[in-house]
């Protein structure tokens, strides 16, 4: 199913990433720090510009897009043709093998020229990033200055106190929630399994199996990365649809999950199930 990124300010929660966007991975090139627009906060990131990688970073970094490549390069062409043949009602196995290497040659030869684009864009905003305490501290008051302009002096003083917003917890924990409360037989429900500045050792998690409860999909996925003076917090939610089959309370065991902090468990909590006869 579907994952989706957001990587937002840990001063202020503005995204930087304009949102969820899909795909879970995050490079590892990229410059070490990101100044928000919105309250000028320094978040020092997970990543590195080109020219402080190590070498074996430059080799997984290398090895890592083209096989990257290779894959989406082979999809999108392979994919594409595939359509194509289909529309005009077409049969070609080998029209397709043959599509899916070109894709994965193209795309290869594609982020060769791309890259040391990539490469330069990166050194160039590590550069030219404010170093200094004081070029901090001017662009911090030309920006309040502009935002005095801009919406008054009431919004100024919410954006600034926004600024003092203490950082989440740090400690890994996991978790579990329903997203409806009591609830009526036969209805769908979303239970969700969030994971707070760890991951699952396996990469996904296997819920065990629900008295009461007809699983129907999932999990989808969100990730979110806050970054808040260099310290990385995150939280992964994964969500699991089901269908309630009992007309009794459901109870939702505790979930033991291996995690990157080790073995951690959740609360278990009960689903109320109501009675045709009961009034909401
Ligand atoms: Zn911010």
């Amino acid at each position: 199913m579907s994952t989706y990124t957001n990587i937002k300010c840990g001063a202020c929660g503005y995204s930087f990433t304009d949102g969820y966007t899909p795909g879970g991975r995050q490079s590892s090139l990229g410059p070490s720090k990101i100044l928000c627009k919105k309250c000028l906060s320094v978040n020092t990131t997970s990543q590195r510009p080109y020219s402080q990688f190590t070498s074996y970073d430059r080799f997984t970094f290398w090895v890592g897009r083209t096989l990257m490549a290779i894959v989406r390069g082979g999809l999108w062409v392979g994919a594409a043709v595939f359509g194509i043949l289909l529309l005009f009602d077409l049969e070609s196995e080998a029209f397709i093998v043959g599509s899916i290497i070109i894709g994965m040659i193209g795309n290869v030869i594609l982020i060769y020229f791309l890259i040391p684009e990539e490469i330069k864009e990166t050194e160039k905003a590590e550069a030219e990033f404010p170093t200094s305490e004081i070029d901090l501290k001017i662009e911090k008051f030309r920006h309040t200055l502009e935002k005095l302009n801009q919406v008054g002096t009431r919004d100024t003083l919410t954006q600034i106190s926004l600024l003092k917003t203490p950082a989440r917890a740090e400690a890994p924990s996991i978790s579990t929630s329903v997203n409806a409360n009591p609830v009526r037989f036969n209805s769908p429900i979303q239970i969700s399994v969030t994971l707070d500045n760890c991951t699952s050792s396996s990469g996904n998690i296997s819920m065990p199996k629900l008295q009461g409860l007809i699983f129907s999909k999932g999990p989808s996925q969100i990730h979110n990365t806050n970054w808040v003076n260099g310290k990385k917090t995150s939280n992964h939610v994964y969500t699991y649809a089901y269908l309630i089959s009992s007309h009794q309370d459901i109870k939702i065991p505790s979930i033991k999950l291996s995690t990157s902090a080790g073995i951690l468990y959740s609360k278990p909590f009960v689903i109320r199930v109501l009675n045709d006869e009961t009034n909401v």
